[in-house]
């Protein structure tokens, strides 16, 4: 017999949990808990289907090869203490320890935030603003230069919906989505049928541009090699050939090469045309001016088909981190409030780049595993200088704080908001009953301090 129940369906400010497939399997003792959503990658599968047994989890269909290890490490983690000085300590010691950190502090760095959610985004920005902190999210060790690309020629976008279910041709420039998003191709660009592509993949055309070969070029129709640092040439060559084709000169008047001419070839010929950049091309040499080509090349090509960007976001929700802080300070990443009102500026205010320089008194990181993408000189002021980490239970901090917070995991033990790649919001509902707070919970407990002293 199968009954639905509301299993983790707590009300939440009055309202009722409105998924509702949860069911036990009578007589078993198990218990399946459908529609989850992943936050490990910018993706956000909301797909996901967890049998219990208890508090054990007993399987997790549609967790990729990424997901399933993440999920059984969350599952089995047990440190469930705070820390201060690497001693147990409980809520309100470690409250109290990291307040008196904070305080003293004169120019606190505020960093990480792509594993939390809308709600922790949301108090770690109060907190900041109470502080005069600088806050900075993993965009600024990520897509910073895409973001900067953005602001300076706009973009051509839409949502993974309508990529699956329009587009005939999908461009990964600069990216691995099999090894980095292992869901990408079959939930949004390559396998899903559609009314206007009911052939599937057989409808597709699926382009792969990159400096060697990586998974996702052999599973592609079309592979471009192209020489390290060198799209931006093969993108002016492109964008050159649409503008001769649009003036209607006939032959192109310059030699372009052979990889710019195919290239130009399927953009044109498309009806619907999807280009994923990822790191290989906003963290290479010329960085975002090669992002801002490639968002104008994408622009230009509506003039004639049309088409859009996405950038390859890898963190769960590092795309809520920008959108949240853009809306509470107008800016996304590297914004500074020591003057009481916010001023961004990527490399003033880049953690890593005030870390190198010295101009740091104290950090609190929500979330720590990028910091193993700052520089070696960043790192080793990070371990002369006070540290508040929030962390949740399965994972260990980058860098030994004096203060550990042990936090719930959004979407495993509580409920919260992740923003897809798309910056479409998705809820994340909890499957697992825990008794770790929420970053959100935490910080709104160091503000309160704060706010009493
Ligand atoms: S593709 Fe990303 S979001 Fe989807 S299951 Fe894998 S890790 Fe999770």
């Amino acid at each position: 017999m199968i009954v639905a129940t509301r299993f983790g369906a707590k009300e939440r400010d009055g309202m009722p949990d409105e998924v509702g497939d949860d069911k036990n399997l009578g007589g078993s003792g198990l218990q399946v808990i459908e529609d989850i959503t992943c936050p490990v990658c910018g993706c956000l599968c909301d797909d996901l289907r967890v049998t219990l047994q208890g508090q054990q989890l007993q399987a997790i269909e549609g967790a990729c090869s990424l997901a399933k290890p993440w999920y059984e490490a969350v599952c089995r983690a047990s440190a469930t203490t705070h820390e201060v000085t690497g001693i147990p300590a409980s809520l309100d010691e470690a409250v109290g320890k990291a307040i008196a950190l904070l305080r003293k502090s004169r120019a606190p760095l505020i960093y990480g935030l792509s594993r939390s959610s809308t709600d922790g985004q949301r108090k770690a920005i109060e907190l900041a603003e109470m502080l005069g902190a600088t806050i900075d999210t993993t965009a600024s060790v990520c897509h910073g230069p895409s973001i900067m690309a953005i602001q300076q020629v706009g973009e051509s976008t839409s949502s993974l919906g309508e990529v699956r279910q329009r587009s005939d041709l999908v461009v990964y420039w600069g990216c691995d989505p099999v090894r980095s998003h292992p869901r990408h191709l079959e939930r949004y660009s390559a396998e899903p049928l559609s009314e206007f592509l009911p052939g599937g993949r057989a409808d597709r055309t699926i382009v792969v541009i990159d400096t060697q070969e990586t998974e996702t070029s052999q599973l592609a129709d079309v592979f471009l090699r192209v020489s390290p640092d060198r799209d931006y040439e093969l993108i002016c060559e492109v964008r050159s050939l649409l503008l001769s084709f649009r003036l209607g000169d006939g032959p192109h008047p310059m030699p372009v090469s052979p990889e710019a001419e195919r290239l130009f070839q399927l953009l044109s010929t498309c009806r619907y045309g999807a280009v994923f950049f990822g790191l290989g091309i906003a963290q290479g040499r010329l960085g975002h001016q090669t992002v801002a080509v490639l968002l104008r090349l994408v622009a230009e090509m509506n003039a004639i088909t049309r088409m859009i960007a996405r950038r390859m976001r890898i963190p769960g929700d590092v795309a809520g981190a920008d959108s949240v802080l853009c809306w509470q300070t107008g800016f996304p990443f590297a914004v500074n409030l020591g003057r009481g009102y916010p001023r961004y500026n990527p490399g003033e205010f880049s953690a890593n780049e005030l870390l190198e320089r010295g101009e740091v008194d104290c950090c609190l990181f929500v979330g720590s595993e990028s910091i193993s993408e700052f520089s070696t000189a960043a790192r080793a002021a990070i371990c002369h200088l006070p540290v508040v980490t929030l962390e949740s239970a399965h994972v260990l901090p980058e860098v030994r704080p004096d203060v550990l917070f042990r936090t719930a995991v959004y979407g495993v033990h509580c409920r919260g908001t992740g923003y897809r790649m798309d910056e479409i919001p998705i809820s994340m509902r909890p499957f697992l009953p825990g008794n770790l707070p929420t970053d959100a919970v935490v910080i709104e407990k160091l503000a309160e301090r704060l706010r009493d002293s």
